[in-house]
């Protein structure tokens, strides 16, 4: 079947709550998509990041077919091994914490946020966030996502929900009180537009929340696993969280969310309070161990700052005055344009045979796979460069 059948069968039959772009993808290797009419793609968007290591990586391939020929899911009053070494690959490549899992984002923040709350005692519940933060679509994660666009028609919020603006300590110190439990911040924002922190305010966040008692939550769901050029994004400010949530590159595709707490939060989860039925299920876990194994081997995170300052500088070359400003770090890029509406940008370069992603109206993000090609770089770049002249 081609696009255009396949998309028909699609309207008739899921609900339409997602913008799409007119190709049913069907088959992709490395950072090359493919669509049903045969057209390939290179692939700067890594699936809003989860295809951290592109599509069909043999070692993942290999982890996932060997996992499911031998124990796919147990119920998690078992152990489980893939689950246990997925934890003490984040107890490696992060720190000293102690790990649950999920299947996405916003579950994590859940988690995260919950975790923060029970061990603050029952009169601290208050969680501060930061304004153009985005932390997901359920609903705790939603009151956390102060934006009216993502809340619209979705009221009330849950109570106990406030946010500051992002690199502003005095405002977050003026919001702290007595019934704060918790503070939820990207190290980067993504979907506010690849925002970087001014290089006090991580370690401004991380002393304010000590001198409270106040538990810092870092969510890593944009910036884990590799794609700012570190492990984890945290890992270029020198600060620590309490609590970080993790999901899309977690699983390299695959659906697994999961927060690692340090021990002195991570200790209020007894048995019963929180849960996940498939959560830590031994194929996902499997294949995301297998992923920071990757990683190191082929020392990916080194090449994603690499590749990624070749970028940047291979942009800013343009010297385009449709751009208003680079920002980002590793293969985490996002170009502010000199537009109202960049949005026609993302079908004209499908059209030309790139797969790109605009958000916050104006500010293309620039993500692929962190073992993405120099030569795929390039041929991404080129048409990029054709389609920001057509804009
Ligand atoms: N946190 C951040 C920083 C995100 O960017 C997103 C999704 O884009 C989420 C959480 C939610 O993740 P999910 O869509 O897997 O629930």
């Amino acid at each position: 079947m081609n696009n255009r059948e396949l998309i028909a069968r699609h309207q008739a039959s899921l609900i339409g709550n997602y913008g799409k772009l007119p190709a049913v993808l069907v088959r992709g290797r490395g950072s090359l998509l493919f669509d049903a009419d045969g057209k390939e793609f290179v692939d700067f968007f890594a699936g809003f990041g989860g295809t951290i290591l592109g599509h069909a990586h043999p070692a993942l391939v290999e982890a996932v077919t060997q996992q499911a020929q031998t124990l796919w899911a147990v119920g998690n009053q078992f152990y489980n091994e893939p689950a246990i070494r997925l934890a003490e690959q984040l107890k490696a490549k992060a720190f000293d914490g102690r790990a649950f899992f999920c299947h996405s984002g916003a579950e994590a923040n859940e988690a995260a946020i919950k975790l923060a709350r029970i061990s603050a005692g029952p009169e601290r519940y208050k969680i501060i966030s930061m304004l153009r933060g985005f932390h997901g679509r359920t609903l705790g994660a939603l009151s956390a996502t102060p934006t009216p666009e993502y809340q619209r028609g979705f009221g009330p919020m849950m109570t106990g929900f406030s946010a500051v603006p992002y690199n502003d300590l005095p405002a977050l110190m003026a919001a702290m009180d007595d019934q704060t439990a918790g503070v939820l911040v990207e190290p980067i924002q993504g979907e506010g537009g690849v925002h970087t922190p001014d290089p006090e305010f991580l370690p401004g966040v991380r002393k304010l929340c000590d001198q409270r008692k106040v538990a810092l939550i870092f969510d890593e769901v944009w910036t884990g696993v590799g794609r700012t050029g570190r492990y984890f994004g945290h890992q270029h400010y020198g600060v620590t969280p309490d609590i970080m949530s993790m999901g899309k590159a977690l699983g390299g595709g695959l659906p697994v969310g999961g927060i690692l707490a340090k021990p002195a939060f991570a200790e209020f989860f007894q048995p019963g309070t929180h849960g996940c039925t498939l959560g830590g299920n031994p194929i996902c876990a499997a294949t995301a161990a297998r992923i920071f194994e990757v990683l190191e081997k082929e020392k990916l995170c080194a090449q994603a700052t690499a590749n990624g300052a070749w970028l940047t500088d291979a942009i800013a070359a343009l010297k385009s005055s449709k751009i208003k400003e680079i920002r980002g770090k590793g293969l985490f890029i996002g170009l502010e344009l000199n537009l109202a509406d960049a949005g026609k940008l993302v079908p004209m370069a499908l059209e030309r045979g790139l797969v790109l992603n605009v958000t916050h109206k104006n500010v293309v993000r620039i993500c692929p796979a962190v073992n993405i090609p120099r030569p795929l770089l390039e041929r991404g770049l080129e048409i990029f460069t054709q389609v920001l002249a057509a804009l």
